[in-house]
């Protein structure tokens, strides 16, 4: 195989962030500025690192962001929910992980109102996308297949195995693959499943999304196979700084690819500017 395929996220990012500010601004000029709100709690290191992401990616693109941090009882957050869900001001909705003890994070979500939940994560949101009607997608699935598009390799009836079934990236990628006609024919691999190498192996295009870094390796890589890393792990290197590293082992991998994400600077720009495009779009749809 010759030299792979890069595929860096910053211009798929570019493009989404640059279609999603232009709408932006259409929409406020009808009165509908697009407005995410979120809640978090400010105290954790990983969800304030993300909120200030958030928040800079939005303003960017002329999207309102705005925080509340998550209430000590659960009735409280209901009652936010509930006025968030009512404010005419507010297009997006964004519950932030890890929630504080007490929080029963998956009934908060069920509260807020589909057509303002940015992430794709209300029931009724996955439901739709089960039946193959996507309306708001998890961001990072709709990045992943994303940067399958970037590749330039028609993916329609070709082999395409993810490993990783959490319903926000693994299962939400191959629904999201399986609602297209011409879709790809899809296997998801997980943990119980027997010989993963044997799965890979076939793939003409592997999705890997599993918080495992490094575990594919070169030896379970099909020739010019497209492999796209979902993977984001901090793994403490032998100086004792932290790294950044994929599930995929990239020196090995990359050979025998006709095109690889990096990790960092592959899925991950990517998925913020979906986020923003979602909060776009829940603002049209209530527009
Ligand atoms: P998760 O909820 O922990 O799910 C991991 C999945 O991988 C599970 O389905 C698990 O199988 C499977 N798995 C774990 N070990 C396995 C093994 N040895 N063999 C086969 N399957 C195995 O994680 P997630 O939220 O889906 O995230 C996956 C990765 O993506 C993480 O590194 C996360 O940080 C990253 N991520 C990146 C972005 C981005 O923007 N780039 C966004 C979100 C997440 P079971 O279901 O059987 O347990």
């Amino acid at each position: 195989m010759g030299e792979p395929v890069l595929l860096k996220g910053a211009p798929v990012a570019k493009r989404i962030r640059e279609a999603a500010a232009a709408e932006a601004v259409e929409l406020k000029g009808k009165g509908r500025q697009p407005h995410l709100s979120v809640i978090l709690d400010p105290s954790a290191p990983d969800a304030r690192m993300y909120a200030d992401s958030q928040r800079k990616a939005c303003e960017a693109a002329g999207v309102k962001f705005s925080e509340h941090s998550y209430p000590a009882a659960h009735d409280a957050l209901i009652d936010l929910i509930d006025r968030l869900n009512v404010d005419r001001g507010i297009t997006g909705l964004f519950l932030h992980t890890p929630a504080p003890a007490g929080i029963r994070l998956e009934e908060a979500r069920a509260r807020m109102d589909p057509e303002r939940d940015v992430e794709g994560i209300h029931p009724a949101n996955l439901g739709a996308l089960v039946l193959g009607v996507p309306v708001a997608v998890p961001c990072t699935a709709e990045a992943a297949v994303e940067m399958m598009r970037e590749s330039g390799v028609p993916y329609a009836g070709a082999r395409a195995v993810i490993v990783g079934r959490s319903p926000t990236v693994g299962r939400a990628v191959a629904l999201l693959l399986l609602a297209e006609k011409k879709s790809a024919t899809v296997t998801v691999c997980h943990s119980a499943t027997v010989d993963i190498a044997s799965e890979t192996l076939k793939a003409d295009f592997l999705i890997v999304a599993m918080g495992k870094p490094g575990f594919v390796r070169g030896a379970m890589v099909r020739e010019g196979a497209v492999v796209i890393d979902v993977g984001t792990n901090m793994v403490r290197q032998a100086d004792g700084t932290e790294k950044l590293t994929g599930d995929v082992a990239f020196a090995e991998v990359a050979p025998k690819a006709r095109a690889i994400t990096p990790v960092p600077g592959g899925v991950g720009p990517v998925t913020t500017a979906c986020l923003v495009r979602n909060v776009v779009r829940c603002a049209r749809r209530g527009a």
